[in-house]
């Protein structure tokens, strides 16, 4: 309840851009852009709806295309202020988007394979892009302590994002996450909170901070400023139809912890093509689960609407979310488009990690061990088709999982500085 009077009494003096309101997803009730998430009619979650100006698409083609390399050149599309590229900011966005022919080769992939890589962005992972969003709307709002529940690698982006932008930061995560993820979320010196528990845990912890006193003036990147958080994902399907040239590619696969990022995704895909940006042509949304953590994998083979929560155990630790927030809109999107949500083990996910890095010089976390490794299996399995385009998307840098690869990684061989010992190593 404070959360909402702090809403209505702040968002008259706000710029959000194109955007002109909440609408929920379930009923379609409206309500004004606020530091709200959940509809008041029936729970349901609320995402941010435009009133894009349309009929020019040449024009905001251009207008992109002039635009800062970032995820900034797509400001018209996002709900921010038109100058927030000037904002003392990350610039997160507009990463590599690489031209997979040698993984395509091991893989059969025939149909052209690209790798879309945010291991590039300023904190290793995809997490700058949503926080960017958010950081303007808890500018809008007045809000001044930035916070999140995390598996990791959010924690790492509110951390910095905070510093730069100028909000103190207090960020909680499950204790027990890799140590290359507990440095990235405390070294740039905000409050840093392990909690005993996972991270469905965590997060019900944040929403009880929330509700309470304590939390009044806090921005939850991904709990109470959700909305906004969400519209940063779509910055991925702009990215990469713009890389292309501006179309759709066949397919595209995608890591799931909440599902946000694949559910904006498909989202900013569509605004492309109504807008008029690209041309449109059926395209596939692929899922890409850990099996120690698939819950939304286990409800697509069993042809279920429900996503029944799962204890999460797998090293893909930035994905473990057993109980994932925007699990049936991922159904929907993957049955809708003829995709699938697939899931492999640990064991498939290093071989991946491995597999990316000898075939394109790519080293990704855990997650994107996933996704590769999910893509893989597709095409094994017939799910996949090869003589499709697909993008693959490696959310994060496996700097951050080094323990992942550490135990079957290693020299060639240890020598003594001589010749000989080079030659009898068998490597000359
Ligand atoms: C957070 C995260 C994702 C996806 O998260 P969603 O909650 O599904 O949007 C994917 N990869 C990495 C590395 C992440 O940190
Ligand atoms: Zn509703």
């Amino acid at each position: 309840m404070a959360v909402e009077t702090v809403a209505s009494a702040v968002s008259a003096s706000t710029d959000f851009g194109p955007a002109v309101a909440l609408s929920c997803r379930e009923c379609g009730e409206r309500f004004p852009l606020g530091p709200i998430f959940a509809c008041e009619a029936c729970f349901g979650p609320l995402e941010v709806a435009y009133e894009f100006p349309s009929g020019d698409p040449e024009g905001l083609r251009r207008r992109i295309e002039a635009g800062p390399t970032s995820i900034w050149r797509y400001a018209p599309l996002l709900p921010v202020p038109a100058d927030v590229a000037a904002k003392p900011n990350l610039n997160p966005g507009f990463t590599k988007l690489v031209k997979a022919d040698r993984l395509a080769r091991e893989l059969g992939v025939t149909g052209g394979l690209h790798v879309k890589d945010d291991s590039g962005n300023p904190t290793h992972s995809f997490k700058d892009r949503v926080v960017a969003i958010a950081v303007e709307a808890a500018r809008n709002f007045g809000l001044t302590t930035l916070s999140c529940s995390s598996t990791g690698n959010l924690a790492g982006a509110v951390g910095a994002a905070a510093v730069r932008a100028g909000f103190r930061s207090c960020v909680f995560i499950p204790h027990d996450l890799e140590a290359g993820k507990v440095v990235m979320a405390a070294v740039y010196g905000g409050e840093l909170v392990g909690i005993e528990g996972t991270y469905d845990d965590v997060n019900r912890f944040c929403s009880e901070l929330i509700g309470d006193p304590i939390g009044e003036g806090w921005g939850f990147t991904n709990v109470n400023l959700r909305p906004y958080y969400g519209e940063g994902s779509k910055t991925l399907a702009y990215e990469i139809c713009e890389q292309l040239g501006w179309r759709l590619p066949d397919n595209i696969v995608i890591p799931i912890a909440s599902g946000s990022q694949l559910t904006k995704i498909d989202k900013g895909l569509q605004e492309l093509v109504k807008l008029g940006l690209v041309e449109d042509k059926p395209y596939r949304i692929y899922g890409a689960q850990a099996e120690g953590c698939s819950p939304v994998s286990t409800a697509f083979k069993a042809g279920h609407d429900v996503v029944r929560p799962q204890k999460p155990n797998t090293i893909a630790k930035s994905l473990a979310i057993g109980n994932p927030a925007d699990g049936p809109y991922v159904l929907d999107i993957a049955r809708r488009t003829g995709g699938a949500v697939e899931d492999v083990n640990d064991e498939q996910i290093v071989d991946a990690i491995k597999l990316l890095a000898r075939t394109e010089g790519i080293f990704a976390e855990t997650a994107g061990g996933v996704t590769i490794g999910v893509l893989r299996k597709l095409i094994e399995t017939g799910q996949l088709d090869p003589a499709d385009e697909t993008v693959a998307i490696n959310t994060g840098d496996g700097l951050k999982t080094l323990d992942a690869v550490a135990p079957t990684t290693g020299p060639t061989a240890i020598i003594r500085p001589t010749l000989d010992s080079f030659r009898e190593a068998g490597l000359a």
